[in-house]
């Protein structure tokens, strides 16, 4: 199943149990716009290279469209189709009032210098500044971009449409940034697994973790879980897994980890695992955060979690996913559980409008209380129609955005 047709799975499923008629599920389910550029861009040996970019804006009937983007080998109009319907999805269900999009260059970010990731920036703005705007459609950083993007990306917009720092989020905080957008993903994450714990009964002191995934969200999320006095037993990265079933000392792995530019390779303290084995620990929690689809029919089975909260795109496969609703294994979907980053990404659009700077208090209360309202809307919504919370979190995004199309007039 391609990544748009997984999505599409998950919307069908949703618009069944809301009983959507076929016009209003193919409204929602066409992209409004697909752009597709080619970028020619010099570099640095001097070669001409001709690269392609993407901008898929999926739906706006809730608002301008929200999505980041992606610099990385793989990118392709489908991959980028299928997480621009996400991020509608996904904006809804916390109730910010944004559509959905995405972005990507076609490219090998790792190879790219300072100097080439500039220019390719600079020229995909060139290519596509009439088409996005703080009104029309906001990127931010996804993978393989940063805050450094964004900051080139606002200065080559501004070049043609005067001082607008909105135009992106996820920009420097001393540029116009936010306080907080850095954990906001991993703090939300964290917080929503706090609150399912709960939900599901179980104690919060001592419940055991493992996170796949190690950068931004993973490292994020550990840290608050740890101090949560969770027992965060086991991380990984590329390199591998790091297990101590007595709980790691999370401070240690994020000493280790900023003092190897962020990699976990070489940690000493803890018992030596691979990535596979760190999915099929025996945990109370474990936390996809790192790729899409690491979850599939071939390991469903081994998981062992009684959990599992989705902090990555898409970690399982929708055969997968059945697999484990059948075992009766829950799962807080991606779309709910990694929107603590789109979140405060609205806040930063909303500081830059008001010209007034917002501070890591306000972003932080006002983040928890978002994300653990539209929590308990689909928690209760899964219970009250016997419905996984993956479908329960789709019906309260999609009804959203049905509504909004219809109070304002699709034509
Ligand atoms: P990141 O690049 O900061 O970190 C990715 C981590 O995954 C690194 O530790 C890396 O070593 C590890 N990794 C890479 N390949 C791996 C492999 N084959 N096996 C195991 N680990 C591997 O990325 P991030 O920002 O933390 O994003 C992680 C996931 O969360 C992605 O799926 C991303 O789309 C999603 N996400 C991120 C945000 C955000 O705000 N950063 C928001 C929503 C969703």
């Amino acid at each position: 199943m391609k990544a748009f047709e997984a999505v599409q799975h998950y919307f069908d499923r949703a618009a069944d149990e809301l009983e959507m008629a076929d016009s209003m599920r193919k409204l929602l389910s066409t992209p409004e716009r697909e752009i597709v550029v080619q970028l020619p861009v010099e570099m640095d040996d001097g070669r001409l290279e001709s690269l392609i970019g993407y901008r898929v804006q999926h739906n706006r009937a809730r608002g301008p469209m929200k999505g980041g983007l992606r610099y990385h080998h793989e990118v392709d109009l489908d991959e980028v189709r299928s997480l621009a319907s996400l991020m509608t999805w996904k904006t809804a269900v916390v109730n910010l009032p944004y559509g959905g999009a995405k972005g990507g260059v076609t490219v090998d970010n790792r190879k790219l210098s300072q100097g080439e990731r500039e220019r390719i920036t600079r020229k995909l703005v060139d290519k596509i500044h009439e088409l996005i705007g703080p009104d029309k459609d906001i990127p931010a950083p996804d993978m393989g971009t940063d805050h450094k993007v964004m900051a080139w990306f606002v200065n080559q917009y501004n070049k043609y449409h005067g001082f607008n720092p909105a135009v992106v989020t996820g920009k420097p905080v001393e540029h116009y940034g936010i306080p907080g957008r850095e954990e906001a993903t991993g703090r939300g994450v964290g917080l929503l697994t706090i609150k399912a714990l709960g939900r599901l009964g179980r104690k919060v002191a001592g419940a055991t973790v493992a996170i796949q995934g190690f950068g931004n969200v993973g490292s994020h999320a550990a840290k608050f879980l740890g101090e949560a006095e969770c027992k965060v037993v086991a991380v990984s990265d590329i390199s591998g897994g790091y297990y101590d079933p007595a709980g790691l000392d999370i401070m240690d792995v994020v000493r280790h980890s900023r003092a190897h530019v962020g990699a976990l390779a070489g940690y000493a303290n803890a018992e030596k695992i691979t990535n596979e084995e760190l999915l099929e620990l025996d945990v109370n929690v474990l936390i996809p955060a790192a790729l899409g689809g690491v979850i599939t029919t071939e390991n469903a089975d081994r998981i062992q979690a009684d959990f599992i909260v989705e902090a990555a795109n898409a970690p399982i496969r929708p055969d997968a996913d059945d697999l484990l609703a059948a075992r009766g294994i829950p799962i807080l979907p991606d779309i709910l559980a990694n929107a603590g980053g789109v979140t405060v990404s609205y806040f930063e659009w909303a500081q830059n409008r008001q010209f007034y700077q917002w501070n890591l208090d306000r972003v932080r209360g006002e983040l928890d209380h978002l994300l653990s309202t539209a929590f308990e809307q689909v928690w209760e919504l899964a219970v009250q129609r016997e419905v996984t919370l993956r479908t329960a979190a789709f019906m309260v995004g999609i009804e959203r955005v049905a509504r909004a199309a219809i109070l304002t007039g699709v034509t």
